[in-house]
């Protein structure tokens, strides 16, 4: 029978069992009764050390906290069981069970706090953990003198009860900032268990401790049976249907994890200000700890934040840098272009300034892919590019892109005509200079030709107009034989200047 079916099959007579023995009351019923927890709690931690064999190698020093606190407890009920014996009448705590409780709690606590991914996070978990250890050593030197000075008080004892429901509700509290928190549905998945496994031995505990004080019954020993069987009713179940439904938003990550560093520290600092009237020394001690290891926690995370808004800035440029160049000649690519453009668009109609744009293809290009192959091609490409850049790089207001395959456009801002043609030459000669053969071109070599178009002569009343002039004027130059260039001028036909060969 697969375990998931068997588990209540096993608790519900063990419920049954231990329940009946409360009832009937036969001889030493406290000892019979922790006979009965410590069955019920026997099997739950069977089902733990199996979900610790079972589980991924990351996690499992979060199942291996939660079988040790299983373990922990199971000494103490040991010894109460012990304890019981000797004094059948029953003590309401024993002094020796106490530090297991406490013991349980402290690795409740670990566990709620570990972290094993990222080394800030483990070294944070290290701190919180030496945190959590100090909380519980304040717990059980707390307990250990109230416990000290007689349970047979009431107040003494209702007191006693209130500091085990603290110690409860900070476990549960930890372990509910923690599931919310987690995103990982592995991690999720223990992290639910914990929760409901704290909240549990907060509720079930508090309810029995209260019964304890008022009430003659004994019925009330089977609360403290409920923990373990809901934890053993979890661990048993193989799907996690149950943890699906809740996903933490990045607000709610971001609003647990700056909580969370403050808990610890929190609690420790309450727990010396208990302690003052008592050990004072010991308070100071813990006081100064829990501050310390605050502030130290916070100069930890602030310095990481700040290491990593930089390396995000950093990775943010080279990013901006990226998305408008070309990979292949590292030129602006034509997104780059477009904004450089736009820029000096609206600077040149505010200003008055001309602008021109020429657009610049290389000559018989898919001839030379097909003679000399595609890694020539790029080659050839990458050379032209850098002609380009090196002349365009000596005139002020002029930007080289490349626009698209074999195809550059240049922009002239704020240059007259005269200059345009000059530099254009001087592009146009670079080319032919750089003397790449190719051989299916009638020049021999690579060239290039150009068209261009200005703004400002009424015709070109938007950008893409500005364009579409410059593509016409170089559509023209193609016509005229290659290796020239042409203005765009509309209505008479298109201009010829510097016509080469
Ligand atoms: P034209 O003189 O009329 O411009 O002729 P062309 O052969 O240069 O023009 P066409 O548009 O017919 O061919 C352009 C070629 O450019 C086709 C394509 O294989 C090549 N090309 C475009 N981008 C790249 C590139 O990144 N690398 C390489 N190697 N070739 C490219
Ligand atoms: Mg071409
Ligand atoms: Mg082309």
């Amino acid at each position: 029978m697969k375990i998931q079916g068997l588990t209540p099959k096993i608790y519900a007579p063990l419920l049954a069992l231990h329940l009946a023995v409360l009832i009937v009351v036969p001889a030493r019923v406290l000892s019979w009764s922790y006979v009965f927890v410590i069955a019920t709690l026997l099997f739950t931690l069977f089902l733990s050390g199996r979900r610790l064999r079972m589980s991924v190698t990351h996690n499992r020093p979060l199942w291996a906290l939660l079988t040790l606190a299983l373990i922990a407890q199971l000494a103490a009920f040991g010894l109460l069981l012990a304890d019981s014996w000797v004094n059948p009448e029953g003590t309401l705590v024993a002094f020796d069970p106490t530090l297991y409780f406490c013991l349980n709690s402290l690795l409740l606590t670990i566990a709620a706090v570990y972290s094993p991914i990222g080394p800030l996070r483990r070294w944070a978990s290290i701190m919180d953990g030496l945190l959590a250890l100090a909380i519980a050593g304040l717990f059980y030197a707390l307990l250990h003198r109230l416990i000290g000075a007689g349970t047979s008080n009431v107040s003494v004892a209702s007191f006693l009860i209130w500091m085990f429901d603290a110690m409860a509700l900070f476990v549960a509290a930890c372990a509910t900032l923690r599931f919310a928190a987690t995103k990982r549905a592995d991690e999720r998945r223990f992290y639910f268990v914990l929760l409901i496994f704290a909240w549990t031995e907060l509720i079930f505990p508090a309810i029995h401790n209260r019964f304890v004080l008022t009430s003659e019954s004994y019925v009330p020993e089977l609360f403290i049976d409920l923990p373990f069987v809901v934890l053993g009713l979890l661990l048993s179940r193989r799907r996690t249907v149950w943890v699906r439904w809740y996903r933490p938003s990045r607000r709610a990550r971001v609003v647990v994890g700056s909580i969370s560093p403050f808990v610890l520290s929190l609690a420790l600092c309450l727990l010396a200000f208990v302690q003052f009237g008592h050990n004072a020394g010991l308070a100071i001690v813990a006081l100064v700890l829990g501050i310390t290891s605050y502030a130290v926690r916070v100069a930890v995370m602030l310095g990481h934040h700040l290491y990593m808004e930089s390396e995000l800035k950093h990775l943010q440029r080279g990013l901006k840098q990226r998305i408008i160049h070309d990979d292949l000649t590292r030129l602006l690519n034509r997104r780059g272009f477009y904004r450089t453009f736009q820029r000096e668009w609206e600077r040149a109609s505010t200003l008055s300034l001309p602008l021109a744009v020429a657009m610049v293809d290389i000559d018989m290009f898919k001839a030379f892919n097909d003679t000399y192959g595609h890694l020539a091609g790029d080659d050839c490409l990458a050379a032209v590019a850098r002609a380009l850049q090196k002349e365009t790089s000596l005139h002020a207001g002029v930007t080289v892109a490349r626009y698209g395959g074999e195809e550059f456009a240049v922009l002239f801002s704020g240059r007259d005509r005269m200059a345009v043609e000059h530099v254009l030459q001087r592009l146009r000669s670079r080319v032919e200079a750089l003397q790449i053969q190719n051989r299916r071109s009638p020049y021999g070599v690579v060239t290039a030709s150009a068209g261009v178009a200005a703004r400002g002569d009424g015709e070109h009343a938007g950008k893409e107009k500005l364009l579409d002039a410059a593509d016409k004027a170089l559509y023209a130059a193609k016509h005229a034989g290659r290796n020239c260039i042409r203005w765009f001028v509309p209505d008479i036909s298109l201009v010829e200047f510097g016509k080469h060969g």
